[in-house]
């Protein structure tokens, strides 16, 4: 590295960096996932309480501890805080994944459960959020930018505030006591309207996906290509963009051949020169006398039996349906001359 920045005669203290308003530079705020000894799911659950609360008695003694938790459920996505003085529950927008929920649960405490001037340590069952936290950057979801925001003015008004992961369904009281609250919440309880954007876009995500299949099914085309699997389960099988376009030419019948080039008067014969039938995909497939050689191997090296099923549907559900039979599909369609 150092040579590469020198070759460009600069240095990385020259590199516009993240605003280090935030955590870059002073310790604004202690992130502890796997310090303590009750970090650890692996111990029995009795263990991880009683460890929890000799840490809680040696080192955070004179702390004002919150608890912090999120839930999902059919009816509500709700997020509650408590310490020893108060506590809320709210609902959110139920596009909110768990991630935010929890997130926010945390910025909701800070506002709503903080002391001035006592030492603040804040428990939360979500170890992505603190480590989200811990890993701040540019690209770190808004919900955490905010957090992270939400640290840093308080702490104008506190010591010291620590951020510890306790492990979910540990008998920890200050845990549990959070997570029946979350738990507790119904339709009078007020309604928080944040959102974040991320759940927003993988929300529209899934709908947009299934509005496509959906449409698909409806559509003309469904009997005649049947049920084939979305690109988006075939592309980590494919090597490149151009794998990517002939499967999916394939898969949709707009392979060029020269019945699609005749049909788009560009090819002046549609018709296979050997056979005198329509020299289309599913004749060069399954019974151009021409590759009847490679046929016959391809079948077999996929296990599929041509007599029993000729229909190039099958053929297709077949090819594509793990990533061997799909692979070796790709590399016979030379022997086909397609690709
Ligand atoms: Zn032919």
């Amino acid at each position: 590295m150092d040579n590469l920045f020198a070759d460009l005669d600069t240095s990385t203290d020259h590199i516009i960096s993240f605003p280090d308003t935030l955590f870059s530079r002073n310790n604004v705020c202690e992130i502890h996932l796997s310090d303590f000894s009750f970090q650890n799911k692996d111990h029995p659950v009795f263990l991880i309480k009683d460890l929890f609360e000799e840490a809680v008695s040696n080192e955070f003694y004179d702390y004002h501890i919150i608890a912090t938790d999120a839930s999902k459920s059919r009816s509500f996505t709700s997020i509650a805080g408590i310490s020893n003085l108060q506590s809320f529950v709210y609902r959110i927008h139920p596009i909110n994944s768990i991630f935010t929920a929890e997130a926010l649960a945390i910025c909701q405490a800070l506002d709503e459960l903080s002391v001035t001037d006592k030492n603040l340590l804040l428990l939360t069952d979500s170890y992505s959020v603190l480590q989200a936290l811990k890993c701040l950057t540019i690209k770190s979801p808004k919900v955490i930018h905010r957090l992270a925001g939400k640290i840093f003015v308080r702490k104008n008004f506190n010591q010291k505030i620590c951020l510890v992961w306790t492990p979910g369904h540990s008998l920890i009281h200050w845990n549990e006591k959070a997570d029946l609250l979350a738990k507790t919440v119904t339709e009078s309880h007020p309604f928080i309207e944040w959102i974040a954007s991320e759940d927003i876009i993988s929300h529209f995500q899934t709908i947009s996906l299934q509005k496509t299949n959906h449409s698909f099914q409806n559509s003309k085309y469904q009997e005649s290509i049947g049920d084939i699997p979305t690109m988006l389960t075939l592309t980590p099988w494919l090597k490149n963009r151009r794998e990517d376009i002939i499967i999916a030419r394939l898969l949709t019948r707009m392979i060029i051949t020269p019945a699609l080039l005749h049909r788009f008067g560009l090819h002046n014969n549609p018709r296979c020169q050997i056979c005198n039938r329509d020299n289309n995909i599913e004749h060069i497939i399954l019974f151009c006398s021409k590759y009847s050689n490679h046929r016959s191997i391809l079948c077999a090296k996929l296990n599929f039996d041509l007599q029993l099923c000729p229909s190039l549907k099958a053929f297709f559900q077949n090819a594509v349906s793990d990533k061997r039979h799909l692979r070796i599909l790709l590399q016979s369609l030379k022997s086909f001359d397609i690709y």
